[in-house]
């Protein structure tokens, strides 16, 4: 049996509850094969699999909160410290009732990998919650994130782990968790990123991860011979990330037709209105139905209803970026169908498996999730370096820099699937890049 299939193995009986860490672990693996097999002898004696797959820590613990009606509510808190090889852990908190160890540890196990191709120092972590802000009111929200900070504190810290956002954790969950951090450790640190422009939060990082994914896509495009101008897209989810990747690929010449959420979808023969969607979705917090009433190009479909979604609708380019899994291998088929030629992940793991393999040998660019929505956590990463010199650049500044690092992922993931024969295939181009940094600073600090 081969080291991979041999770590597999162990992987799959030790951790056979959790199907999303599995799923990204087996992904992952797979495509470093080559690699691996280069190097099996020295992996093997060191371990260094069997240590890439076992989180360094991992911390679950209590959040005890009350609600409007004086009612005690109980929540369940997570950080796992996945990887700290080159650098302080990083990676977001999902606050969504679906929150179970396995999706945050899938989360960060991708997150070491992403966070090393973006070329920063910065390690692989991810945490959360199985608390659901939506609906609730902005008190409850801060009794929540007040009593989860007040334990996570403990572990975290600006040289150590610094959280960030994710689904469900904006600006306002990321202010009332900074604001307990400082109270209890009376430290005014960049222990978090995302944070509001007034105290510490970076330009440009609201739009980084939809405008980074745009900015690999128009790359990884025209290093194909393709022009994105005039193009049709077809974007899922409705929240950050959605919103800024249909922001910049209207900027770039391209239309958005569709846009979802948990429980519909919309088709906008106009192109989506970002400014509406902003309004709806980011101020008022409502459904998508709302859109819809409020622009008579778009028609709201009910997903439950019609059994339908954005991948239904004709395309060139698809980019998902609501949640895991959204995309099955019935999507890639209508996709393929109808003539798509790319499709960049900008939420984590959206794409199943088979959905990937069907998409790939089919001949359509796919561009994955480590690669295609690094750019959040770059511009985190560079929030953290305007913390240490306690400067705020400018949004042209950020904007430069993430634009300068999109296209570095881009061609550095190329150029290691070239350089092991896999030219074209960037979802191994992204993970032996993105691997081989890793595994060098591992190897490099010895057994720990
Ligand atoms: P938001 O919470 O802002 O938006 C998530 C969107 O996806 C919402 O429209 C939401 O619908 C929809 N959604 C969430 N869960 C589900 C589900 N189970 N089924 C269907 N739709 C769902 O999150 P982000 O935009 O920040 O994150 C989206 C994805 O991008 C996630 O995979 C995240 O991990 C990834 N990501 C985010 C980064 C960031 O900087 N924000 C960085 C890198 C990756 P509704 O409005 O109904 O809740």
């Amino acid at each position: 049996m081969s080291y991979v299939d041999e770590v597999l193995a162990k992987v799959r009986e030790k951790n056979s509850a959790e199907p999303e860490f599995l799923q990204a672990v087996d992904e992952v693996l797979n495509s470093l094969r080559p690699v691996i097999e280069a190097n099996e002898e020295e992996y093997k004696k060191q371990a260094l699999l069997e240590r890439i797959c076992e989180p360094e820590r991992q911390f679950k613990f209590r959040v005890p909160w009350v609600d409007d009606n004086g009612q005690v509510q109980v929540n369940t808190g997570y950080r796992v410290q996945f990887n700290s090889a080159i650098g302080p852990y990083k990676g977001g908190l999902r606050l969504h009732p679906s929150v179970n160890i396995g999706i945050i540890k899938f989360l960060g196990f991708e997150q070491i990998f992403k966070n090393s191709l973006t070329g920063l120092p910065i390690g692989g972590g991810k945490g959360g919650s199985d608390f659901d802000p939506k609906g609730k009111s902005d008190r409850e929200v801060m009794a929540f994130c007040q009593s989860f900070m007040t334990e996570l504190c403990k572990y975290i810290g600006a040289d150590t782990d610094v959280p960030a956002g994710d689904i469900g954790t904006g600006a306002r969950e990321i202010g009332f968790m900074f604001g307990q951090y400082k109270r209890i450790k009376g430290l005014y640190e960049g222990v978090l990123t995302g944070k509001g422009l007034t105290y510490g939060g970076s330009l440009a990082r609201t739009e980084a991860t939809g405008y980074g994914l745009l900015y690999l896509t128009d790359e990884m495009l025209k290093s194909n011979g393709i022009d994105i101008k005039g193009k049709t897209i077809c974007v899922s989810g409705a929240g950050n990330v959605a919103i800024y990747a249909t922001q910049k690929a209207q900027q770039l010449g391209a239309k958005v037709v569709t846009v979802s959420d948990s429980t519909g979808w919309i088709y906008d023969s106009e192109g989506i209105d970002v400014e509406l969607l902003r309004e709806v979705k980011e101020v008022k917090r409502a459904r998508l139905t709302e859109y819809a009433a409020q622009r008579s190009s778009a028609v709201y479909h009910d997903k439950k209803a019609e059994g339908t979604n954005v991948w239904s609708i004709k395309c060139d380019i698809a980019l998902p970026c609501a949640t895991q899994n959204e995309l099955n291998l019935e999507d890639a088929k209508a996709l393929v169908a109808n003539g798509c030629k790319a499709v960049a992940e900008g939420a984590n793991m959206p794409t199943t498996l088979d959905a990937t393999k069907y998409l790939q040998e089919n001949g359509v660019l796919f561009a994955p999730g480590k690669a295609a929505n690094a750019g959040g956590v770059a511009t985190s990463a560079l929030e953290m370096s305007q913390n240490s010199e306690r400067l705020s650049w400018t949004f042209e500044e950020v904007d430069s820099k993430l634009k300068n690092i999109m296209v570095n992922i881009f061609h550095n993931l190329d150029d290691a699937a070239k350089r092991y024969g896999f030219e074209g295939d960037y979802v191994v181009g992204a993970n032996i890049a993105g691997f081989e940094k890793v595994a060098n600073a591992m190897l490099a600090q010895g057994v720990v």
